[in-house]
């Protein structure tokens, strides 16, 4: 059995994962990693979509927006969704508060309401973190869907305001009204492909054929996310195999759609 749905979807970083000052991490080279995002990465998907004829969801940080206008404008207009990724690309968990985390929601959708005519539907957490905070903000901003939960493979579900103190048992909280489209890091091209100083090279076909796997044992009524960045995934022979990952997933009969339109299914 295979998933009838899949969803492309692009964190398009360029250099946001950089700017954070005191990790580090914001030299030159690291932000060359980001301009080759915008400049080469991310053209090179568009290509790609537009030669496969391909919907996707994009989750672009404000910061991109505002820096790489021209290549962001040319992701509205080859149709794409464009969807919430932060201003700063700030892991919600490491804001000082809940005042300064609602600032960067807010501008990240400033950002996209400029680019886009109108406020995006869905939201994905840098790095996948939310803060205790993270879930209010975004119902209360009236976001309709996020795509940075795990707590299932393929099967649509509604965040709960889950608690877990330390002396007591989990509680799992009530169900709010806003849809997790699940993500995994199984399906996520940077763990296995962006070299991060961590980890020991990966054959890269291997990740194409895990990709793969997982699709084959995903439900019919499953919807399979690919979580990509243009940083990583956006270079030709990467592409030529998320290519054939396409084709093989076209012949079992899957269709692709934006995040948007399937959480849309889901009152
Ligand atoms: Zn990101």
């Amino acid at each position: 059995m295979t998933a009838e749905t899949v969803c492309l979807t692009f964190d398009f970083d360029a250099v946001s994962p950089w700017i954070h000052k005191e990790d580090g991490r914001n030299t030159p080279t690291n932000r060359s990693r980001g301009l080759y995002g915008a400049e080469v990465g991310a053209p090179n998907v568009l290509e790609f979509l537009a030669d496969h004829d391909l919907p996707a969801t994009w989750f672009v940080p404000g910061h991109t927006i505002d820096s790489f206008p021209d290549v962001c404008e040319r992701v509205v207009d080859a149709g794409h969704e464009v969807a919430h990724h932060g201003w700063s690309h700030t892991p919600p968990g490491e804001y000082d508060s809940e005042a300064a985390e609602r600032a960067d929601v807010e501008r990240g959708i400033e950002s996209i309401e400029r680019l886009t005519g109108s406020p995006p539907a869905g939201y994905r957490s840098p790095s996948w973190d939310y803060s205790e905070h993270t879930l209010n903000l975004l119902l209360e901003a009236g976001f309709e869907y996020s795509s940075s939960g795990m707590a299932r493979d393929f099967e649509p579900y509604f965040a709960r305001r889950d608690r877990a103190p330390v002396d007591s048992p989990y509680d799992p909280g009530e169900p709010t009204d806003l849809l997790e489209v699940p993500i995994s890091w199984q399906r996520d091209d940077y763990p296995p492909l962006a070299f991060s100083g961590e980890r020991g090279y990966t054959p890269e076909s291997a990740v194409f054929e895990d990709w793969q796997s997982q699709f084959d044992h995903a439900p019919a009524d499953g919807v399979f996310v690919l979580t990509m960045h243009p940083q990583v995934i956006g270079r030709p022979d990467r592409l030529a195999k998320l290519g054939a990952f396409v084709e093989y997933a076209q012949l079992e009969g899957a269709e692709f759609r934006t995040v948007e339109s399937v959480a849309a299914e889901y009152p």
